[in-house]
């Protein structure tokens, strides 16, 4: 066996005795998932601290723990209460810390679901929780009230009602599998997934979010991929954190994703602990890149219960992008998201570039504090839409079928709507105005 690490060997040996083993199979990394202290300690060769070791039964009553030996080999023993590998994967005691502000469900995702397993919160999308199974568990799980709940995949019957959602919905261009990990379904149940999604013809495009090549970067296997091919377009979201997770293992796995076509992009947390320091987050993106993974998302730590402890103020994540923005590609830098509690879906907050502006000028700020104008067209005459493609000069050949209703901000702006104002539904002026 060759190229593992010192951690790597000891904890094969402690588990196989040392026989010539399979470190590199999935099946077996997920077999030998560690779930409780005793083997914790002892195939790291550490005892922890008291104050770690108390109430860890408590603690996993509520929010279980699976850790793949894998993933368990990144921890450096020797600096232990600052790895961030451990703090994503070890139980603490602040996770029984549920403040007021906490939910269950904080992004309404079972609320917004017409069917079981399937969330339309956006026009065009629609999220389906393939899977029930992690191979970690992930500390900062947004979906953490499902940790553990049942280790269950959903059956034929509740994915087809899944699909069948999707047929009849003609708005829907993009699926985004996710769960638990859609990669720990068996390549045949995944290809049929796909091959079912793939049928239905308004669907363009798949998408798969997975932290395997994170946590169990074994999993990416040359079969995998080869089935994966077949349904192209497919992209894929993963889900790493922190520059040390990026290990030639890991790498592997990207590398074989990436030259299958497939586009890889990655969702950070923002943890507090963990990757809350504006040069981590640069190592990070900029690793990522180098591997052929756009950094997609960060995102603001949701309000989930037992997350408290890891999350940051929203200034850390501006500050974070205010150090990346200019200083660094364009296509290393995340979008930076709020995901709003109640369902209202991702929020983009950013620093603000936009300082100042009069009826032919605009102000802006660089990232290097440089305060310049831009000189806005003395005369421009924008193109009246009133959503008569036919008439105007633009070219763009639409279907009926590709209309749809503006939303939102976007519909103030229209020059087809006379809408004026958006008022909530609750609005008691106009109330008493019926
Ligand atoms: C994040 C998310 C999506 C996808 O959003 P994008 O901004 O397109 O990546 C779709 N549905 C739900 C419920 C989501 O949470």
């Amino acid at each position: 066996m060759m190229n593992l690490t010192q951690n790597q060997k000891k904890i094969l040996h402690e588990i196989d005795g040392g026989k010539d083993s399979h470190w590199r199979d999935w099946k077996w990394q997920l077999k030998h998932s560690v779930r409780d202290l005793d083997t914790f300690e002892r195939l790291l060769d550490i005892r922890l601290p008291e104050k770690l070791r108390n109430n860890f039964m408590k603690i996993v009553e509520k929010f279980p723990m699976s850790i793949t030996p894998y993933y368990l080999s990144l921890i450096n023993t020797a600096d232990i209460a600052n790895d961030p590998v451990f703090k994503q994967s070890f139980p603490v005691i602040n996770e029984l810390d549920i403040q007021s502000t906490d939910m269950s469900d904080p992004l309404h995702e079972d609320k917004d679901s017409p069917v079981p397993g399937l969330t339309h919160r956006y026009p065009d999308r629609v999220l389906m929780l393939v899977s029930n199974i992690c191979s970690m568990y992930c500390r900062h799980c947004t979906r953490k009230r499902r940790v553990g709940d049942q280790d269950t995949i959903p059956d034929r019957a509740q994915i087809e009602k899944c699909i069948d959602y999707i047929k009849k919905t003609p708005q829907v261009r993009d699926v985004l599998l996710s769960g638990g990990d859609p990669f720990l379904l068996s390549d045949e149940y995944l290809d049929w997934i796909l091959t079912e999604l793939r049928k239905i013809e308004h669907v363009e495009v798949v998408r798969i979010g997975t932290r395997t090549p994170v946590v169990m970067p074994y999993r990416i296997t040359d079969d995998l991929v080869n089935m994966l091919k077949k349904h192209h377009p497919l992209w894929i979201n993963t889900h790493f954190n922190h520059p040390r997770e990026l290990t030639n293992s890991s790498r592997i796995a990207l590398s074989k994703l990436a030259d299958a076509g497939i586009p890889l992009g990655n969702q950070s947390v923002l943890l507090a602990g963990v990757n809350d320091c504006p040069r981590i987050m640069r190592s990070l993106v900029q690793k990522l890149v180098y591997n052929r993974v756009r950094p997609y998302y960060l995102y603001q730590c949701d309000l989930s219960e037992g997350l408290s402890h890891f999350r940051t103020p929203v200034g850390k994540g501006i500050e974070i992008l205010e150090s990346l923005i200019g200083h660094t590609s364009g296509f290393c830098v995340p979008t930076y998201v709020i995901d709003a509690p109640g369902g209202g879906g991702k929020i983009p907050v950013m620093p603000n570039y936009l300082i100042s502006w009069s009826t032919n000028k605009v102000v802006l700020r660089n990232y290097e504090g440089v305060i310049t104008s831009y000189k806005e067209p003395d005369s421009y005459e924008a193109t009246f839409c009133d959503r008569n493609c036919d008439k105007c000069d633009l070219e763009l050949a639409l279907n009926d079928a590709d209309e749809r209703r503006s939303v939102g901000i976007e519909r103030l702006l229209a020059d087809y709507d006379d809408a004026i104002s958006l008022v909530p539904a609750d609005n008691s002026r106009h109330e008493r105005r019926a």
